[in-house]
């Protein structure tokens, strides 16, 4: 060997030895939440395609007829050439969907998070992110240079604290961060309360919808527009790739902010346009969460997560934490089962994908280390069976539902 690849064999033993080696699996066809691996078929409970739009057939023609019309790809930027109707038309339907004045796509939301950090913040500026928030915004806020405080996850105390001290700073410009249905967690941010934080202090607000457009809120518009609180955010983003089932990132919000970042993100300025089967996908996902089917699987969603509520899993309440009379209790649709260490979680993944089920153990840095878990992400394309089978196995990993199964 080289001492180049000396080097990075050095690397990888240290991940090894630390439990934190991954692997890709090959999936080889899928069908709905059935996965064909290595020669058997098992359930996936991993993904985040919430309501299963990604096998929809209404997404998959919206795809092909976006192919027929303008090709495989963008073929440039969207300030070059590739600024596609596909393109346009999803802005619109994502503003009117949230009700803002206007929205702007991007080809992922890791994208959406690096390009939009840096055009709104500068050195002087402090950008508050919850401990818990997703790696792309910690990855814009050291690109975008400005000073970066954390406070405890879902803390409000902690947050005004740093709120405090960053007024004491003179003319810095203050953006929180955070989610608004958290990835790994799945547990909720007190919006309502960060809405009256941040006014009362000046700050701006961004909350990354990910994990709750599409899932949670009315018509799907996530937790911000459940909670009444959409038009007082400054900064609304969510993804595509997930309850919406295609690809992308976005921002949402008034037209001036939409202009600015047309100017100053880089990662849309220099980057080719999204693929118009995506757009055009998306755009079908944005319009089937608002209709009565998507209605019905939000239902289904809910259904399959009070079944998992039932078998002692620790389901997340979502909207419980500053829940208005006016909007109904939901429960969430991804569990964590903390296992704590990251060769335990391995364990308990391989135990259950011996049993038909994926689900792969979740570890630094995705999480803390130490706090190493399997990540149960529902579906509405889960049937009652498959989330039962889920349960019996589990009762061998995790105690909680052992102890729920032998009562039942
Ligand atoms: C998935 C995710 C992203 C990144 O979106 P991609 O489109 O997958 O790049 C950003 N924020 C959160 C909270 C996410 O879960």
């Amino acid at each position: 060997m080289n001492p180049f690849e000396v080097e990075l064999a050095h690397r990888l033993a240290t991940v090894q030895e630390q439990g934190l080696y991954r692997q890709l699996r090959r999936v080889d066809a899928v069908r709905g939440v059935r996965l064909r691996m290595g020669g058997g078929t098992v359930i996936n409970f991993s993904g985040n395609d919430y309501l299963g739009l990604t096998q929809h057939p209404r997404l998959r023609q919206a795809a092909q007829q976006a192919v027929a019309r303008y090709g495989a790809g963008a073929g440039a930027a969207r300030l070059l050439s590739g600024s596609l109707r596909a393109h346009h038309d999803l802005e619109s339907a994502l503003a009117a969907f949230l009700g803002t004045e206007s929205a702007l796509a991007f080809s992922s939301g890791y994208a959406t998070a690096l390009g939009t950090l840096s055009a709104l913040v500068q050195r002087d500026d402090v950008v508050v992110l919850d401990k818990r928030i997703h790696a792309c915004w910690v990855d814009a806020a050291r690109l975008c240079g400005a000073r970066l405080r954390v406070f405890r996850h879902n803390d409000l105390n902690d947050l005004e604290r740093i709120l405090k001290w960053a007024r004491a700073q003179s003319q810095a410009g203050v953006l929180i961060v955070t989610e608004s249905v958290f990835s790994m967690d799945g547990d909720s941010a007190p919006l309502r309360h960060m809405v009256a934080l941040k006014e009362q202090y000046g700050a701006w607000l961004l909350v990354d919808e990910a994990h709750a457009l599409g899932a949670f809120g009315p018509q799907g518009r996530g937790l911000a527009a459940a909670l009444g609180v959409g038009d007082r955010i400054e900064i609304r983003m969510g993804t595509l790739g997930k309850a919406l089932g295609a690809a992308g990132g976005f921002i949402a919000g008034s037209r001036t902010l939409i202009e600015l970042l047309i100017q100053r993100a880089r990662s849309f300025l220099f980057s080719t346009a999204p693929v118009p089967a995506a757009a055009a996908a998306a755009l079908e996902g944005v319009r089937l969460v608002q209709s009565a089917e998507g209605e019905g699987r939000r239902h289904l969603l809910q259904a399959r997560a009070r079944q998992c509520l039932r078998a002692g899993l620790p389901v997340p309440a979502i909207l419980s934490t500053d829940a208005a009379a006016d909007s109904a209790e939901a429960w969430g649709a991804i569990i964590p089962l903390v296992l704590g260490q990251e060769d335990r979680a391995l364990a308990a993944a391989a135990t259950l994908h011996r049993r038909g089920l994926f689900l792969p153990a979740i570890r630094y840095p995705t999480v803390g280390r130490g706090a190493a878990r399997l990540r149960i992400s529902l579906s509405a394309a889960h049937s009652a069976e498959d989330v039962e089978k889920l349960v019996d196995a589990l009762a061998s990993v995790w105690p909680t539902a052992a102890a729920a199964v032998r009562v039942s």
